[in-house]
């Protein structure tokens, strides 16, 4: 970042004068900078529109293609690329990291100047991390800051690394704030998450708007209600009938509960013929109303029934849960906006599937790939007759495929991205989150009139573009969760982006410290990047330390779960150490993989049967209990 002095005087309103007196300047935080405050506004004035300005850069493809066949254009970008590349190295430097970004010999692919990109941010970030938390100890006992206006509820809102430079409150303070005191909303789910190293099943018990029934294995409460792990019959016993349901209903287990109605489904007729885009009305004259009990949920069901069409979108939190967790939904219908709490109705949402899953009324989403996975995960909820704002922009090739681009394109309003990344299991739910999760649905059904409007102008009246985006978009409601599936492999794929050469302990210790962070993540209900960052992992096994205190300075801050368990830990290094030390390189690469050269090509003796077996992706119903990575919990 340029020292401001440098910039124009646009920025003096985030700074202080430069004519301060010397012994004023010699308090500043660095040059041109009173505070941290000053500084952190100065720098995310920065960062926004760096981000803006390279939001608007042409997109790859045929646009970029075409700027690029100007050589004056190529040339700018090639210097100006070399800039930025030689500017993130420095960076990247500063933090220790590996930083051969322009290093064209040593590495070839985006790809991998993608993953050390990665790699760098997850330093640099968790420095921030460390830095945030001292920060905080050392002001425990002030009370958190927030933005003015809000009123604190006795939970706050985390997430340090979302904007909070606001427009309209320049001036006020903030504290970044953490998500230590929320509360786990897991502990009141009726149902528990199943974290389990088994494949995901439906959630699904009635099949509103069926043509073809749903099967008996999901009808018969019995079977449905009971996992064999909750009957009280003896262990044995209850795997035999595990293994006898999966049997007989293995297919329709796995199946999508709607494949059927959504391979037959058709669009409406009018829906193919241009229609006259209905104004959305101004968000302060629309009511808005937050349902958190079932009464009013039973009673949106039944408005949402009537209607022709309806918005909808997600938030979604995933650092304190394995699988993730939806935190809210958010409806809107021409006339009104719901949020609906997830965590509170989490169990009582499958009623919404009377009009999710109706032919006859449209859902629109924008982008629903996730979406769709977290309905089905979480909720039960699957969508017939889905229309994706995401692919009719792709379909229509506007500049940016974003939802604050069309907004902006279509409705004039201008949004900011600022709580997409905000703690959402945070409640009550703060205004200004309620406000901003409001604008992610209520402009939708307009702006669905207007992009359905120009592809069929676009295809000069026919419905094949817009007949196209319908397509597309009963593909994604046809896309079937999958649960993460730990095999004895999955630490080979993580490993394999690290780049680094790796001796047979190190890799050992990957291997074990990987098989570890599942198991407690999955059993913790924590992400693995709560449990154990990657970054650390890497370094622990790269230094493997041969006191527990190593591990725990290998960490920095130290995670929770590390700290608890770091003499099994230190066990699963010392076990690494054991193995005869070799040089392992470059066989991670793929087409090394089938000879698994770990100990050289005529020595096979020490590589156990399950380093050698590569068993199919597929092959999803493996459990712990077959992987000898696990025979040591
Ligand atoms: P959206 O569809 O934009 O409302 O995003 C839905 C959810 O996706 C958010 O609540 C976040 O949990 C997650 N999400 C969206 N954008 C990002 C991002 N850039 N990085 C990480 N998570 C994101
Ligand atoms: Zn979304
Ligand atoms: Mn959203």
């Amino acid at each position: 970042m340029d020292s401001p002095k440098s910039n124009d005087s646009t920025n003096s309103g985030l700074r202080d004068s430069t004519s301060k007196a010397n012994d004023e300047e010699q308090d500043e935080l660095c040059p041109g900078f009173r505070n941290a405050d000053a500084f952190v506004k100065y720098g995310l004035g920065a960062v926004l529109s760096a981000t803006k300005a390279s939001a608007s850069l042409p997109q790859t493809g045929d646009e970029d293609d075409f700027y690029r066949s100007f050589p004056g254009f190529r040339e700018f970008c090639e210097s100006q690329g070399d800039k930025l590349l030689h500017c993130m190295s420095q960076i990247m430097q500063h933090h220790g990291c590996r930083s051969h970004l322009r290093d064209q010999s040593k590495l070839t692919g985006l790809e991998e100047r993608f993953d050390l990109v990665v790699d760098s941010n997850d330093v640099i970030l968790e420095r921030v991390g460390i830095l945030l938390d001292e920060a905080d100890g050392v002001n425990r006992t002030q009370q958190p800051v927030l933005p003015a206006g809000f009123q604190p509820p006795k939970i706050v809102v985390s997430s340090w690394n979302r904007m909070v430079a606001l427009e309209r409150s320049r001036s006020e303070t903030f504290r970044l704030l953490h998500a230590k005191n929320v509360a786990r909303p897991q502990l009141k789910f009726k149902e528990k998450v199943d974290n389990s190293n088994t494949p995901f099943i439906p959630k699904i018990f009635i099949k509103p708007n069926a043509t073809k029934p749903l099967s008996s294995y999901f009808t018969n409460k019995q079977i449905r209600k009971q996992r064999p792990e909750d009957l009280d019959v003896p262990a044995a016993l209850a795997d035999l009938i595990h293994q006898q349901r999966t049997q007989e209903h293995v297919e329709d287990m796995f199946a999508h509960p709607y494949q059927y109605e959504l391979d037959h489904f058709t669009v409406p007729e009018g829906l193919l013929s241009k229609p006259e885009p209905q104004m959305y009305k101004p968000i302060s004259k629309t009511k808005c109303s937050f349902i958190d009990s079932l009464e009013d949920l039973v009673a949106l069901n039944e408005k949402l029934c009537k209607l022709s069409e309806f918005a909808v979108d997600l938030e979604h939190h995933n650092y304190r849960s394995f699988l993730g967790l939806t935190c809210l939904m958010q409806i809107s219908t021409r006339e009104e906006d719901f949020i609906v709490d997830t965590i509170e109705l989490r169990s009582e949402l499958y009623i919404l599937n009377e009009a999710f899953t109706d032919p006859a009324i449209v859902k629109v989403f924008h982008g629903a790939d996730s979406d769709i996975d977290w309905l089905q995960r979480d909720l039960g909820l699957y969508v017939v007759n889905l229309f994706d704002t995401h692919q009719a922009s792709r379909a229509l090739n506007l500049a940016r495929h974003s939802l604050d681009h069309l907004l902006k394109h279509f409705c004039t309003v201008d949004t900011d991205k600022r709580y997409q990344l905000a703690d959402w299991r945070i409640r009550p739910l703060p205004e200004e989150m309620v406000q901003y999760a409001r604008t992610d649905t209520h402009y939708l059904p307009y702006i669905y009139d207007c992009v359905r409007a120009q592809l069929l102008d676009f295809n000069h009246g026919q419905p094949g573009l817009l007949q196209s985006v319908w397509n597309k978009s009963r593909d994604i409601s046809l896309k079937k969760y999958v649960k993460p599936i730990f095999t004895e492999e999955s630490y080979l794929e993580l490993q394999r982006k690290q780049k680094r050469s790796l001796n047979t302990q190190q890799l050992t210790a990957f291997r074990l410290l990987f098989a570890w962070r599942d198991k407690l993540a999955r059993q913790e209900d924590e992400s693995t990047g709560f449990t154990l960052p990657t970054h650390m992992m890497n370094k622990i096994s790269e230094e493997l330390p041969r006191e527990p205190q190593g591990i725990i300075a290998c960490c920095n801050p130290v995670p929770p779960l590390v700290r608890q368990q770091v003499n099994e830990l230190h066990l699963l290094v010392q076990q690494a150490r054991e193995m005869p030390l070799l040089k392992v390189r470059r066989w991670l690469e793929p087409m090394f993989l089938p000879e698994v050269t770990m100990f050289g090509p005529h020595d096979t003796s020490r590589v156990s049967e399950s380093d050698l077996h590569h068993c199919s992706r597929d092959g999803k119903l493996d459990t712990h209990a077959r992987s000898p990575l696990y025979l040591g919990f």
